[in-house]
């Protein structure tokens, strides 16, 4: 069986590594010519993407991950824009008999990216776009665009059983199966950036100090935050981060220095008129003062505000957040191309989802074209299986990951605006009168 996999991001190179370690043929198509070009900052991984890695990944992968990791936080603390709790979300309940679940990891992206690229040079080809695909009922034929200078490329086409999409939220392959666009925009912007931790206020680390927060303002506008030290909170011992991670921190080019991870989500139609749409090729430094003139506008007091002000505007960047239709994951029938990650099911980064899931769907890709590769199942039956899964596990995914967004939204319109001004000291009083309660 011979696998082509479009795009490696995080769900494709993850798939490409299971593939390779059960002995099936694997081309992986990366548009990218140099992995770490394009960034990100923190990637939260929950248990189930763990366990889900350790079964895609050789050992001494799933090692270096973990040494270059901080372990995560499950809980978060939802704050008003004053920074008063409102409410803490509990952590979920450890599942099942046997083994307690591994703790959540939080990984820098391109630290997470460069380990599953590990020991897959044979197989990866960086600077080539999946332009087009045609499937039979025997296998598909893909049509690569590799770029070989700049302004130069050549095509060529490739055959193979099976195509999976593992090429994001934009995904042309999976808008080709769907027959037109897998998402489409939430109206939300991001703004993240990292802050040293050497720059924040005693009351910003206070703030902090219980792990991360979501904070929801009036206006259409909020901030999520979370501390990230891999060198404090790493999950292994430190000899183990001695021998492993800074090695690979070192030759990743990422540096394990401790700081505050932010993102500020604002609804487009709340930002400046127009800027939503052209934040991305704004200079770092303007979309920097943009997110902080966002906020103060706003009434956002300190010390929430300090945690983007004082970013490193070096580290800035803007984002669109796109979302899949939950009721309409992977809307075409099985076939020999399917697709994993933000290219079936995208996501907004405010569930922490994204990675995650599709992590996890490539453990179930990989597991079903083992059973077609060993002949127990059909190569379009073992998709079929798969997207089962991937509808069901999808679809919670992008719910999840739209509710933020739904309480920002509710705070824009005018009647949410006062709801808000009124509504949110009002339960973060509630809140706090009950934390009282349980402490006596
Ligand atoms: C630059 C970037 C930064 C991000 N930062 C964050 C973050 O800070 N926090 C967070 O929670 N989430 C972030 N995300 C989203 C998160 O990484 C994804 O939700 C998660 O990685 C989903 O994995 P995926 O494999 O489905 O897609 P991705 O990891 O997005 O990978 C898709 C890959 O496909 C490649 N590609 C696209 N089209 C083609 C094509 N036609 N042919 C070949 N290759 C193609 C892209 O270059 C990319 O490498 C970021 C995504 C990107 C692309």
């Amino acid at each position: 069986m011979r696998v082509v996999i479009a795009g490696g991001g995080i769900g494709g190179l993850a798939l490409a590594q299971g593939l390779k370690r059960a002995g099936i043929e694997v081309l992986v198509a990366e548009r990218d010519v140099d992995l770490t070009a394009t960034g990100g900052y923190r990637l939260h991984l929950r248990a189930t993407a763990l366990q889900a890695l350790r079964v895609l990944l050789p050992p001494s992968l799933v090692e270096r991950l973990y040494a270059a990791s901080a372990a995560g936080h499950y809980g978060i603390a939802v704050r008003d824009h004053r920074a008063r709790l409102l409410v803490r979300a509990a952590p979920p309940a450890p599942a099942g008999p046997g083994r307690p679940p591994d703790p959540a990891l939080d990984v820098d992206r391109i630290t997470l990216r460069l380990v599953l690229a590990d020991d897959l040079d044979d197989v990866l080809q960086l600077g080539t776009t999946v332009v087009a695909h045609t499937a039979d009922a025997h296998g598909v034929t893909v049509r690569l665009r590799e770029a070989i200078r700049p302004t130069e490329h050549i095509e060529s086409e490739v055959r193979c059983d099976l195509l999976v999409a593992a090429d994001g939220a934009r995904s042309t392959v999976a808008d080709q199966l769907a027959g037109g666009p897998t998402a489409t925009p939430t109206g939300f912007s991001g703004i993240a950036g990292w802050t040293s931790v050497d720059a924040l206020s005693d009351k910003a680390r206070e703030v902090l100090a219980t792990g991360s927060l979501l904070a929801v303002g009036p206006g259409g506008a909020g901030l999520y935050a979370s501390w990230h030290d891999p060198a404090r909170d790493s999950p292994l011992h430190p000899h183990h981060r001695r021998d492993n991670a800074d090695g690979a921190l070192g030759a990743d080019g990422v540096s394990p220095v401790a700081r505050v991870i932010w993102g500020v989500i604002a609804l487009e139609t709340a930002l400046p008129t127009g800027l939503g749409a052209d934040l991305r090729s704004r200079p770092p430094e303007q979309v920097l003062a943009i997110a902080v003139a966002a906020l103060r506008e706003r009434g956002w007091t300190q010390p929430l505000r300090s945690l983007v002000e004082r970013a490193d505007p070096a580290t800035v960047g803007a984002f669109s957040f796109l979302a899949a239709d939950p009721d309409h994951i992977a809307p075409w029938p099985a076939s020999r191309a399917t697709a994993l990650g933000d290219a079936a099911h995208a996501v907004p980064p405010t569930g922490g989802r994204g990675a995650a899931t599709a992590v996890e769907d490539a453990a179930d890709l990989c597991a079903t074209l083992q059973q077609a590769a060993a002949g127990e199942v059909t190569a379009v039956m073992a998709v079929h299986d798969y997207e089962q899964q991937l509808r069901a596990r999808g679809a919670a995914a992008v719910r999840e990951s739209l509710q933020p967004l739904g309480w920002i939204k509710g705070t824009a319109t005018p009647a949410g605006a006062v709801t808000a001004r009124l509504a949110l000291p009002v339960a973060s009083a509630a809140a706090s009168g009950v934390r009282k309660l349980r402490r006596r």
